[in-house]
């Protein structure tokens, strides 16, 4: 677990190191780059930090955090149990979408936390977070289907936010990750 967390604070130290996309940077307030357990089964994977999550400096803090947080109550879950980061670690300006190559930049880096944590499962929060890993798949078709890809199971969710916006969507998404606890087992 030290070790992990060792690991994982020089990976955040190279993005800094490295100058990954100084733009974005400059305009954060901090880079966000993980919380939770690197002993976890679990890794959340979303967007990119909001207003809050730039504020704070951990990932999921504002309302589409909270009903992360929810959910993972429903399974039984802390975020002390689980691991949680983003494609992009730092605010992108209004909250746009990231572009193309802030997700390519960030890639690396990302593929280093989850080299270090070794999850068994992958859960992608939103579309930009699987088509990272899994490009030619729409989140609409394959989402709360578990997929295996080059020795990791991804299971892709359509992203919380998604859920505040649009009250129809909020049952799918919690369908959806209520089946993470029959995913692991059979892992
Ligand atoms: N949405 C994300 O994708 N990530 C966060 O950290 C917060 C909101």
């Amino acid at each position: 677990m030290v070790d992990k967390q060792k690991k994982l604070d020089q990976i955040k130290a190279d993005i800094v190191k490295d100058n990954i996309c100084p733009d974005l940077a400059k305009q954060a307030t901090q880079l966000v780059f993980g919380d939770g357990n690197p002993d976890s089964d679990i890794v959340f994977i979303g967007e990119a930090p909001g207003k809050n999550e730039d504020l704070q400096g951990i990932p999921f803090v504002g309302a589409a955090g909270k009903f992360l947080n929810e959910m993972l109550a429903m399974i039984d879950l802390k975020r002390e149990d689980i691991y949680i980061t983003n494609i992009v670690k730092y605010r992108p300006p209004d909250n746009r979408d990231p572009f193309d190559d802030e997700k390519a930049a960030f890639l690396p880096y990302l593929q280093a936390q989850l080299g270090v944590i070794q999850p068994k499962i992958v859960v992608t929060l939103g579309r930009h977070s699987l088509n990272c890993f899994l490009p030619d798949l729409q989140i609409s078709k394959v989402h709360g289907q578990p997929k295996r890809y080059k020795g990791l199971v991804y299971l892709p969710l359509f992203h919380p936010a998604a859920a505040l916006y649009n009250g129809g969507m909020r049952q799918t998404v919690i369908d959806d990750f209520l089946t993470i606890p029959s995913i692991l087992k059979q892992l």
